[in-house]
């Protein structure tokens, strides 16, 4: 189990659809369902996961008699994907942009309601042999779109009104969210900032002061810079409003609200004038970069303003381990990508049952496996979070999974606390030999095995791994803490003009 990607495989996927796409454009419409999607966003049979395409297929034909075929394209920005849905009206059945542009979408008649009268049956057709237990659920509770996603990230949603409901209807179902936060190599700073370094890491006083002037990257995106700089403007306020950010009401979450959204005269020359004294203190504007650079030390850069998909990835692929990835208290803007039906979808019903398919535990344990993003599916998150701090659960897991294929389930039960022995016995064992077979549990096998002498082996160690194994589930799967002190940004209307020409004044600047 491991989070890594490689563009090669993207490549091959992109070669192959592009041939399906010149080939297609006949035959049945409802034979076909029209994918629009970001790039790298879905498991693809790569890493031991599930091709979730070929498996929807063949799943749907099951279902409903009927044959389908995934037309899948993809997309690298919002701007990109909206242009062909709202100008050009392309063919498409199911997208998936970020919260804001779904607000634009539905201000401007570009979704149709997921939830139509079809779409109850559709999704308990779904559901059917689904085991409410995996979600979470008591035994005999029904599985509904609601309760099973993260509660937090819906009450986020339906606060800030980010297009999952409107007038009773939902034209957006989330598929992957997370926060943004600081990246940063923890030995690059600690050599500048010494024992304060990583509580310096804790704030975005330090992504906009003096300190640790010509290391710091910032991301080149106008929604995140202009957002973040009114966060910091305004963190005295907000920590007022917080008790000293440790209590989070309904007056702090509304001015974290405003800061980030509905743009005004003032919130706008604040912005700018946080973001044009920050400049003299960055090492550079980074657009994708950033991580890269971190990961491979080649530039001065030690810090990076990151969404946490970003930071999940570079830490994922555990090639530097002085990666660390933090959540600054005052506080942060949840991103939220979204499945939506457009308005000129020509098979809506595989588009219901598409984003059905995905919200299954499995389907939705893959993607986040895959991707390295959150799945709103609460409890296939949690379950990847957990697995990350407890890897010798996985192997436990194994051998519960071999003795029920062998010996049947009645021999489990029976059995039970013999196997999760026997299963804990092998793996102290291939700790002590240093066995090559962990890297297929362990994430950051070598700081795994550094640590092994300080090592509880249980959740709550604060063993050097387990710290910062706990740090990269937090990355990848947000704590109801950070949710605390988090907003969704909202589309900015008529007012991203103004926005756009501040950033602009202030790169020229
Ligand atoms: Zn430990």
């Amino acid at each position: 189990m491991k989070i890594k990607r490689l563009i090669s495989v993207i490549l091959t996927i992109m070669l192959a659809f592009s041939a399906l796409t010149m080939f297609g454009g006949c035959g049945d419409r409802t034979a076909v369902l029209k994918i629009y999607n970001w790039g790298e966003y879905i498991a693809d049979g790569s890493y031991d996961s599930v091709d979730v395409i070929s498996a929807f297929e063949e799943w749907y034909e099951e279902k409903t008699g009927e044959p389908i075929r995934v037309e899948y394209s993809m997309f690298d920005t919002n701007e990109t994907m909206y242009t062909q849905i709202a100008n050009k009206r392309a063919d498409y059945d199911v997208i998936c942009p970020s919260d804001y542009t779904v607000q634009k979408l539905i201000r401007n008649d570009l979704l149709l309601p997921i939830n139509d009268e079809n779409f109850d049956t559709i999704w308990a057709d779904t559901f059917e042999d689904e085991d409410p237990t995996a979600y979470g659920l008591g035994e005999d509770e029904e599985i509904t779109l609601h309760n099973i996603m993260n509660q937090g990230l819906l009450d986020l949603i339906t606060v800030y009104d980010s297009g999952w409901v409107n007038g009773g209807s939902i034209y957006s179902v989330p598929f992957m969210w997370g926060t943004v936060g600081l990246l940063y190599d923890k030995a690059k700073i600690e050599a500048i900032g010494g024992d304060n370094a990583v509580d310096d890491m804790q704030t975005w006083d330090t992504l906009f002061e003096e300190d640790y002037a010509g290391y710091k990257y910032m991301k080149n995106s106008v929604r995140d810079a202009y957002a973040i700089a009114n966060i910091y403007h305004y963190s005295g306020e907000l920590s007022r409003l917080s008790n000293g950010f440790t209590e989070f009401g309904k007056e702090y979450k509304e001015l974290l609200s405003q800061c980030m959204n509905y743009p005004n005269e003032e919130t706008i020359a604040s912005a700018e004038q946080t973001l044009k004294n920050q400049k003299k203190y960055l090492y550079a504007y980074e657009s994708d970069e950033g991580k890269e650079d971190l990961k491979n030390g080649k530039s001065q850069a030690a810090m990076a303003l990151v969404w946490s998909c970003d930071a999940g990835y570079v830490i994922g692929m555990e090639e530097n381990l002085d990666l660390w990835y933090s959540v600054p208290k005052e506080g942060t803007n949840v991103w939220v990508d979204n499945w939506c039906i457009p308005k000129y979808a020509g098979n809506k019903k595989a588009a219901q049952y598409f984003i059905s398919f995905v919200n299954t535990y499995e389907m939705a344990y893959e993607n986040m496996y895959w991707v390295g993003s959150a799945t709103p599916v609460r409890q296939a998150a949690e379950d990847i979070a957990y697995e990350i701090t407890n890897p010798r659960s996985l192997l436990e897991y194994e051998y519960l999974e071999a003795y029920a294929e062998e010996e049947g389930e009645e021999y489990v039960e029976e059995h039970y606390d013999e196997i999760i022995a026997e299963a804990d016995a092998d793996w102290k064992e291939m700790v002590e030999s240093e066995d090559e077979a962990l890297s297929d549990y362990v994430y950051f096998l070598e700081k795994y095995l550094e640590s092994h002498e300080d090592c509880t082996d249980e959740e709550d160690c604060s063993c050097e791994w387990h710290a910062y194994a706990r740090m990269y589930s937090e990355a990848l799967n947000p704590t109801d803490e950070q949710l605390e002190r988090a907003a969704i940004m909202t589309d900015f209307a008529e007012k991203n003009t103004d926005v756009v020409r501040m950033f602009t004044r202030v790169k020229a600047g």
